[in-house]
């Protein structure tokens, strides 16, 4: 049975990375939270938006590092709610996207507490248009796919490399900077062409977003000389090619009008 005084626990998108991609939504409820919770990889512009009175925890978790275990953020939620506050759980991105969201969500459910999700941009989708790359077109993709490119112990379902290497149009690779050499691996092993178009984006809808395009063939190596660093993702497919088409079409513009 739901504790009719307890609070509330949002479960809160803040988007790719540029504070403005956020949703009306989600600003509407930082700016009521009692206490927010909030991720490594928001924008921490957003937390201006919070109240004077508005307590903030940091819950970031750097790659290789935990600041905050999962049950100890899980326990935090269900124990400020219970003492009747608004909680916003604020994540990167999307919060069901590779965000954990949906285990927060188990664990309130299971205290009877009332929650909400609140989706936000994934960084994928934003990164990849702000690089000015879409993740599906007529001409090169009818699908996409959201990858993992790191497995955490405890993670029950296999990547499936056989089948995205055919079965899918456009994969981007979230988490995948380290791995990236494994993951070249196992799609030239599964028979992907090392033509493939790849773009690795970093820090994807910042200020300091940095894009680097290169093929199956030669993407690793651009990476180390490129000094990739985390926040970044991984696109790959014919859809990358897109860049460069728009990248021409604006010069030949300017071209024109200058
Ligand atoms: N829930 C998040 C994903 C969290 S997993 C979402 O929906 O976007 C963390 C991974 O997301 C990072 O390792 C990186 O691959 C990706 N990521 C998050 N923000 C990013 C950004 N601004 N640019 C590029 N990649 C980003």
């Amino acid at each position: 049975m739901r504790n009719k005084t307890a609070g509330k626990v949002y479960i809160v998108g803040a988007g790719p990375g540029d504070p403005e991609l956020i949703s009306v939504k989600a600003m509407r409820r930082i700016q009521q939270a009692d206490v927010i919770l909030y991720d490594r990889l928001i924008s921490k512009e957003l937390l201006a938006y919070a109240g004077p009175h508005t307590e903030l925890i940091y819950c970031g978790k750097a790659p290789g590092s935990h600041a905050m275990p999962q049950h100890l953020i899980n326990e935090a939620l269900v124990r400020l709610a219970q003492d009747g506050k608004t909680v916003v759980r604020l994540k990167g991105g999307d919060p069901l996207v590779f965000g954990r969201g949906a285990e927060e969500a188990l664990e309130l459910a299971t205290w009877g507490i009332e929650y909400e999700i609140v989706p936000g941009i994934t960084s994928a989708i934003g990164a990849a248009a702000a690089a000015g790359i879409p993740v599906t077109h007529r001409e090169y993709a009818a699908s996409f796919a959201c990858v993992t490119g790191s497995r955490c112990h405890g993670d029950k379902t296999p990547i499936r490399w056989d089948l995205l290497a055919h079965g899918v149009d456009t994969l981007a690779i979230y988490m995948g900077v380290s791995e990236l050499p494994a993951i070249r691996e196992e799609l030239l092993k599964h028979g992907k062409s090392a033509a493939t178009p790849v773009a690795l984006i970093e820090r994807g809808t910042t200020k300091r977003q940095r894009t680097i395009v290169g093929t199956l063939a030669d993407i690793h190596t651009l990476a180390i000389t490129m000094k990739l660093a985390n926040p970044a993702l991984i696109i790959i497919g014919e859809v990358v090619r897109v860049r460069e088409r728009l990248m021409q079409a604006e010069q030949h513009a300017v071209a024109l009008i200058g």
